[in-house]
């Protein structure tokens, strides 16, 4: 049985945003006090069940379990790294399409990475999501559901979530309205409450997002998948930089800088003999220079990820190190990521919406 035939036509809860749950109760003759107790239950209490609500009257729980849910995805697997540090779950959607999220545990930090799409339409040629296209977009419900989810497992074990990060299956700035409204609802002081400087966002570099993004007020972090330092690599890994090349993503990247002050962080994936030379990490160190100081953008080098019937390798140890002591050379900070979870298809762009 499908969650949709569990659940046909209820809104789901997480759909909304304060305010939409406010006008949901006042049009059904309730106070608007009761908004503020349902939101706390959602996102303070992390319930998952209307019984437990137990400062609302019975007549609307009852109202509330018929015409709403909490609930709109299901895990169907979780798998586990060797280490134990990284846990993957897929989840089925109501429609039955399928996601996954990601929780790393490093130190004392507990990161959730999770998804905005079902896909995604850009194809960087490396990318395990792209290769099958865009199905849909995740409704803010739905990207916000896989906090909870992972946050509730948490607080079974007395931790919580501590970051947030948009680098899962899909483009977060594609789906910008969903995704801003799940950070709202993260980073609202009387639920979730999430600080802003603890979520990432992460995008292959489409400049009016960024701006807009920008413009939003909040101090989000921001990573940018560069991934090459030069228009004529990055058109051909990147097929949407044809569209918003480096002049315009670096000329974004200043704004986005200007008006948080948060620094960037630079994404870069090295590919054995595609963008790991020595001449590459000048170049890359060189890219931003007149737009951005160097305080304000940091480089993640991660070695690639393995993607199945793609072509490209991973750099070898050596390649890596020596483009890092370029980039060290050119006093670009920058550090080389240690990608967990990759023996359960967990890191990076190793993310698929099937089972495999
Ligand atoms: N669409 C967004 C966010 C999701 S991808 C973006 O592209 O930024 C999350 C990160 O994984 C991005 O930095 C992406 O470039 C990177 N990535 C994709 N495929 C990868 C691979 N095979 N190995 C390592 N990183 C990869
Ligand atoms: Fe989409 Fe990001 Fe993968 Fe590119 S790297 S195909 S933008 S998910």
């Amino acid at each position: 049985m499908t969650l949709k035939t569990l659940m046909p036509d209820k809104i789901p809860l997480l759909d909304l945003t304060y305010d939409q749950l406010k006008r949901l109760l006042t049009s059904w003759g309730e106070p608007a006090y009761r908004a503020d107790q349902i939101w706390r239950w959602l996102y303070r209490s992390l319930a998952t069940d209307f019984q437990e609500m137990t400062n609302l009257p019975k007549g609307l729980r009852e109202r509330l379990a018929e015409a709403t849910c909490l609930r709109t995805m299901k895990p169907l697997e979780k798998q586990v790294s060797a280490d134990g540090l990284t846990r993957k779950v897929l989840f089925a959607l109501r429609d039955d399409h399928t996601i996954e999220s990601v929780l790393m545990h490093y130190e004392r930090r507990h990161t959730v990475c999770i998804s905005t799409q079902v896909g995604c339409a850009l194809g960087c040629v490396f990318c395990a999501t792209g290769q099958s296209g865009l199905v849909r977009n995740l409704t803010a419900g739905e990207i916000v559901e896989q906090v909870l989810y992972f946050a509730r497992s948490l607080k079974s074990e007395d931790e919580q979530i501590t970051n947030v990060v948009f680098m899962g299956m899909g483009e977060p700035l594609a789906n910008y309205e969903a995704t801003w409204q799940a950070i709202e609802t993260l980073t609202h002081d009387d639920g979730f409450n999430l600080g802003a400087r603890r979520i990432t966002v992460s995008t292959v570099g489409l400049v009016p997002g960024i701006r807009r993004l920008a413009g939003e007020g909040k101090q989000i972090g921001l990573a940018v998948s560069l991934h090459a330092p030069t228009d004529e690599l990055r058109d051909e890994l990147i097929p949407i930089n044809r569209r918003y090349p480096l002049t315009q993503l670096m000329a974004a990247c200043r704004h986005y800088v200007e008006r948080t002050g948060r620094r960037i962080s630079f994404e870069y994936a090295l590919i054995q003999g595609v963008n790991d030379s020595p001449e590459q990490a000048r170049q890359l160190a060189h890219l931003a220079d007149g737009l951005l100081c160097r305080a304000n953008w940091h480089v993640n080098l991660i070695p690639l990820n393995p993607v199945t019937e793609s072509p490209y390798q991973p750099s070898s140890q050596d390649r890596i190190l020596s483009f890092q002591a370029e980039l060290n050379r050119s006093k670009v900070s920058n550090t080389l990521r240690v990608e967990r979870g990759v023996d359960i298809r967990a890191g990076c762009g190793q993310l698929r919406s099937q089972r495999m």
